[in-house]
């Protein structure tokens, strides 16, 4: 098939047009404030980027019409906004910056959430006046916390580029949900916004995709392989009848039934902690294939279930980490916890995974953003910010005590004099090829930790190693908007889980509604789909996964991405009658080739390495007055960390001292 027949099969000339992509970089009609006769005329290179694409159009952050939630194409880290770091990392060095008349109480590095947080308690400890910077290299603040838009006729359609949902709120510290009350969200409205009944009450269940590549043919089986939480993914009882449906070997079916079925101790003489330590350096998939015993087409059909939550294949985690999860093999194992088999679920006190706003936790961001600047977007409720309209021309506005410059790259931060002593930190950024510099009484490093060294080479050996330490885990977010959702109603299935194909994952969005805010809930509505793709190099160590997946994903261009998708949902969905060509109608590519902080996978992990001695704390250590924040200081990708270690940066720049706090 030429290129050019396959483009046609997929529907890749039909419905969006060019002129949405624009190679990458889109912008949803009817929702950009741009006139779309600009858009028509515009004709960018290959990748340009977003930044470009304003930039070529005159177009800054102070100009009325700057909007990037409104981009579709290539979104999360969107060409234009790394170039300056990888180039700072290849040894470019900007020494020609003149020094700006521009100067603050606190500079901020990183415009996520654990640095907006960070401006946040500073402001609540310095008061009012206190003149705060926030610099992100992004052409849209939230880091992570990511907003997409998308327009269905009049209709706002929201999804989530990074940070999905507010976990277990009921554990987060005093500070993180004391932060988030004082936003005004209360988690407790999300059992009503979020509707619970509304897939089940049209008996939408879970399901598995097997694709030919991978399995010989294409199979979309109506039920889930892993039983995780009921309230998302489903679950299924395994009967032979089932899963002789499966395409895979017959006395595969059969290991399948037992390892589900069959309680044995494969490790009769390990006692409890032993056994734990047994699971811990041990993958699932050698688990399966060594302990178990299992036909290697077991190991297809779990491979990339783990995809979502650690971003690497079972090859990458441990067996100890699936048991706790509820994968099957382990009823006859002695138990390593006290956590009983039903843990987890409601009954026990956990919580559902329900705490969602229709953009994610890109509402945390905003909401911060509104308190920092008032003046940026109306409102005052949970309810409102959903729809409400930042001004991005009044984010870093000279009048205000807060600003937040966009599309900023910091390529240093050094002290004015000798760190243990001096009064200020010199903060360089690059903004469209020019380098400014600024000072600060204090800085905090709310970005990545790993580019940390390369802003202060002058630290010491010792936290430097600390910082690049960790590699971020890649991933991508991608929303994709249908005309409608029939196709699922009449598959019966609301979430798909595909082992061998190129998006791991794909689900209806959740069906949260909340001040004017409706979710889509007819299935005659058009909506937004969600799907993950982890790119990850199975039979490597976790972090050279990581690397090669970053990689991957910084040399795929959106053109590879548009085709996958139209690809897989044609062949997963087609039997429901969706056609890619007529369906599909807008697109957005959230990448993160620094998506999830290092979590300390225990597979490759010392075991006996003490909290205190992990690399994140050794290298958060307050450095004059520089400190450090990020999720990555303490290691998990979380909404509440990043609070969390926003507070203690801030604290520590506050007292001069280390402080204990989000230990
Ligand atoms: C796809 C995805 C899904 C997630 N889902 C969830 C979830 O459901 N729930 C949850 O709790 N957590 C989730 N997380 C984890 C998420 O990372 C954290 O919740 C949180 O948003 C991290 O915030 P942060 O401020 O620490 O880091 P970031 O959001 O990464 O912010 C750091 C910012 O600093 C910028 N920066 C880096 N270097 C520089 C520089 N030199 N100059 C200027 N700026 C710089 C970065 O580009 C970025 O914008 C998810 C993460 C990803 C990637």
């Amino acid at each position: 098939m030429t290129r050019k027949e396959s483009e046609a099969e997929l529907g890749m000339c039909s419905n969006i047009t060019r002129r949405d992509f624009l190679n990458g970089v889109a912008i949803t009609l009817g929702a950009a404030m741009l006139p779309s006769s600009d858009l028509l005329a515009q004709e960018a290179g290959p990748d340009s980027s977003a930044q470009e694409y304003f930039l070529s159009k005159g177009i800054t952050q102070q100009d009325p019409t700057y909007y990037p939630p409104a981009l579709t194409g290539m979104r999360g880290s969107h060409p234009g906004s790394f170039e300056v770091a990888h180039s700072l990392r290849d040894g470019h060095r900007w020494s020609e910056a003149g020094t700006d008349e521009e100067s603050y109480d606190l500079i901020v590095v990183g415009g996520g959430i654990s640095g907006l947080a960070a401006a946040y308690f500073f402001r609540q400890a310095a008061g009012a006046k206190a003149k705060i910077l926030i610099l992100d290299n992004h052409d849209d603040f939230g880091g992570h916390a990511k907003r997409n838009e998308f327009r269905a006729g009049d209709r706002l359609l929201l999804g989530y580029g990074g940070t999905q949902s507010i976990e277990a709120p009921g554990r987060y510290s005093k500070v993180a949900s004391g932060l988030l009350k004082e936003l005004g969200i209360d988690t407790q409205k999300f059992y009503k916004y979020y509707d619970r009944k509304l897939f089940e009450s049209m008996n939408l269940k879970s399901a598995t995709f097997f694709d030919k590549e991978t399995f010989g043919k294409d199979v979309l089986w109506p039920h889930m392989i892993v039983g995780f939480d009921e309230t998302f993914f489903g679950s299924t009882n395994l009967t032979p009848e089932i899963v002789a449906q499966i395409p895979i070997d017959e006395v595969a079916r059969k290991d399948l039934l037992r390892l589900q079925r069959e309680a044995v101790d494969y490790f009769p003489d390990l006692d409890p902690q032993q056994t734990r330590l047994k699971l811990m350096k041990t993958s699932y998939k050698d688990f399966l294939l060594q302990v178990a015993k299992v036909h290697p087409d077991v190991v297809k059909v779990f491979q990339s279930s783990t995809h979502d939550l650690y971003c690497v294949g079972i090859d990458a985690v441990s067996a100890l980490a699936c048991r706790g999860t509820g994968y099957p093999g382990f009823r006859g194992l002695k138990p390593t916890t006290r956590r009983s088999a039903t843990a987890g679920s409601e009954e026990e006190g956990e919580e559902p995974y329900i705490f969602h706003f229709p953009d994610g936790n890109a509402s945390v961001a905003r909401l911060l953003v509104r308190s920092l600047i008032p003046e940026c977007a109306p409102g005052h409720t949970m309810e409102d910010i959903v729809t409400a309209k930042i001004n991005y021309a009044r984010l870093d506005n000279p009048q205000n005590n807060v600003r937040i410059r966009l599309n900023s790259t910091v390529v240093a931060a050094k002290h004015v004099g000798d760190p243990s002593n001096a009064k200020e930190v010199e903060v360089t950024y690059v903004l469209a090829g020019q380098a400014h510099k600024l000072r600060g009484a204090h800085c905090v490093m709310a970005c990545y930790n790993c580019i940390v060294p390369y802003l202060c080479p002058e630290m010491p050996e010792k936290q430097k190693e600390a910082l690049v330490y960790a590699v971020k885990q890649p991933l991508v977010y991608t929303n994709v908007q249908i005309r409608n959702w029939t196709s699922f109603q009449k598959l019966g299935i609301r979430y798909i889980y595909a082992p061998g194909s190129y998006f791991c994952s794909t689900t209806l969005d959740f069906p949260v509604s909340l001040g004017d805010y409706k979710f889509p809930s007819s299935p005659e509505e058009s909506c937004l789909l969600h799907l993950v793709r982890t790119p990850c190099s199975p039979g490597l160590p976790c972090k050279d996964q990581f690397r090669a997946g970053r990689y991957e994903l910084l040399s795929t261009p959106f053109d590879t991405f548009e085709r996958k998708i139209r690809d897989q949902l044609g062949r997963m969905l087609g039997a429901g009658g969706f056609d890619p060509a007529k369906d599909i109608q807008a697109i957005t590519v959230n990448r993160w080739p620094h998506g999830y902080a290092y979590e300390y996978n225990q597979l490759f992990e010392p075991v006996d390495r003490p909290p205190s001695e992990r690399p994140c704390v050794i290298g958060r250590q307050p450095f004059g007055r520089i400190t450090i924040a990020n999720s990555d200081s303490d290691g998990h990708a979380y909404t509440n960390i990043a609070i969390d270690q926003g507070y203690r940066a801030v604290q520590e720049a506050l007292s001069g001292k280390p402080s204990r706090q989000g230990s």
